[in-house]
């Protein structure tokens, strides 16, 4: 899969599916500006990593866990493990984000991509998950069903590519989502998009005439 031999770290893919471009701007141009969402969120991740093992009742909650895939060349850290039952033991893992429950994918994938390293690992099926919001203190579950299977796989695909090719790709069409960018000022989306729909239109012009000037 992908063009990349390099691991990628899961918790990475949530950028890819935000914006391949604020992927690439991050993790091909290394640049980063920390704003009070992402640094928020490194708090409450430091928080869940400091927690130790525990068992209550028929379950065992591990916290921290290092899960690996060879085959979609992804690491990562899981924030919440949960193993129930003796064997067929049933996998939970569950991942802490700070705000709200999103309508679109992308902290699905990440749950995502940890179950199918998880499956790979230890040769199971994992069929749901959980997210929970820190800001509204709400546990959401996540089915692993084909379609999020397939978004996760793309998304890993398409991250790999990003840095095999180490190409960076123009702005979302999405422009909500540059308002809550914190890259949005090193990025400037609005920018870029009128240079090239600027140089898009001179390519049309080049198409139709068969000539890049105005001479007949
Ligand atoms: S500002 Fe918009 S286009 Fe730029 S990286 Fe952020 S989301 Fe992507």
């Amino acid at each position: 899969m992908g063009d990349s031999d390099q691991l990628i770290l899961i918790s990475v893919l949530q950028h890819y599916a935000y914006c391949p471009r604020q992927f690439a701007l991050i993790h091909v141009e290394q640049v980063w500006a920390d704003n009070y969402f992402t640094a928020h969120g490194n708090v409450l991740h430091e928080r869940v990593d400091s927690c130790e093992p525990e068992q209550r009742g028929n379950v065992r909650y591990e916290r921290g866990v290092a899960v690996k895939s060879q085959q979609m060349r992804l690491t990562g850290k899981l924030d919440l493990l949960e193993i129930e039952g003796k064997p067929p033991i049933k996998y939970f893992p569950v991942e802490y984000k700070r705000g709200k429950p999103k309508i679109e994918d992308w902290d699905k994938i990440q749950l995502c991509a940890q179950a199918l390293c998880l499956e790979e690992m230890r040769e199971v099926q994992i069929d749901e998950g959980a997210l929970w919001y820190w800001q509204v203190r709400k546990r959401e579950p996540v089915l692993f069903d084909d379609v999020l299977r397939r978004v996760t796989l793309a998304a890993i695909e398409g991250a790999h590519k990003v840095l095999a090719s180490g190409n960076t790709p123009l702005p979302t069409e999405q422009k909500k989502r540059c308002r809550a960018c914190s890259l949005v000022d090193l990025c400037e989306p609005d920018t870029f998009r009128r240079d090239h729909s600027g140089a898009y239109i001179a390519g049309l012009f080049t198409e139709l005439t068969g000539s890049d000037s105005n001479e007949n």
